[in-house]
């Protein structure tokens, strides 16, 4: 089996497009956004395009296809009306992924400020229920993944624990698994650079989310310190990880069914393909 390495992609001149840029910067599965990040109105996917995404994945071997829902969602957000807001944008950003064939949907928990965690915990599981509700995706191998956060004050996800609480209360009514952010580990205070940090925090991901569920690793350096609940991302090798982690993460075979895709800045044109082309380097031969 192919590792599958790749970068959070732009879709200027359409989404299917991106399909040969991964492929032209030596990627073989990417993420993207299927409608601007901060607006709630989106646009409806040309069943053309879509076609084509597909034949352009199946003759380029691009995959798994992996779309990041928009920033504005908040399935626990304490008003109403975002709230539901939200399970209507969630479920357009559902739709949208069932059409361009996509496997996995990444989610951030969302911000229970104003309630307390497990009142903003019972929220996020009920509009996710209700957002996929009816929806054809039996059958279609498509997962939400539900994403570890940063940390921050009222923010769901800053733990394996919340995540792997979050998903098994999901488990019943809708397709989820999860995606591991390296930042977001980093920062929320967890060990992925010392050899005995790495081990313990592994340990972790098997007592709560499990390796079987990660079908996703975001790979991000950090700019700030561990612990720090800071999210900035870094060019991988470049922050305060180094890339021994992302070594580690490539190689570990509990992951080997996992895809590893990098949500780095893009300082300058070109920055994409040499994000990938350094997780690519740390690969070692089987
Ligand atoms: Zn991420
Ligand atoms: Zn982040």
């Amino acid at each position: 089996m192919t590792k599958r390495i790749g970068v959070h992609l732009g879709t200027a001149g359409g989404a299917s497009n991106a399909v040969e840029r991964a492929r032209e910067i030596g990627a073989n599965t990417f993420q993207f956004f299927s409608s601007s990040p901060r607006m709630w109105r989106a646009p409806k996917v040309d069943p053309k395009q879509a076609e084509r995404m597909r034949e352009l994945r199946a003759k380029l071997d691009v995959g798994p296809l992996v779309i990041h829902t928009s920033y504005l969602v908040n399935v626990c957000s304490q008003t109403d009306d975002v709230r539901e807001k939200s399970v209507d944008a969630f479920r357009g950003e559902i739709e949208r992924a069932l059409t361009w064939g996509a496997e996995y949907l990444v989610l951030h928990p969302g911000s229970w400020k104003g309630l307390t965690r497990d009142e903003g915990l019972k929220l996020a599981a009920d509009s996710i229920t209700r957002s996929i509700d009816g929806l054809a995706w039996q059958g279609t191998g498509f997962h939400i993944l539900i994403e570890n956060t940063a940390g921050a004050e009222f923010s769901l996800g800053g733990s394996f624990e919340q995540v792997a609480e979050l998903v098994t209360r999901l488990k019943a009514t809708a397709p989820v698994a999860v995606c591991l952010d390296t930042c977001h580990t980093h920062v929320a205070g967890y060990d992925l650079v010392s050899d005995a940090g790495y081990a313990e925090t592994m340990a972790q991901v098997a007592a709560t989310v499990t390796f079987e569920a990660v079908k996703v690793w975001h790979c991000n350096d950090a700019k700030a310190e561990r612990g720090s609940k800071l999210d900035r991302h870094e060019h991988i090798g470049q922050g305060t990880m180094g890339v021994e982690p992302f070594r580690r993460l490539l190689n570990d075979a509990r992951f080997a069914h996992a895809a590893f895709i990098a949500e780095t800045p893009v300082d300058e044109p070109g920055d994409e393909e040499r994000n990938v082309r350094v997780l690519k380097s740390l690969v070692q031969a089987a």
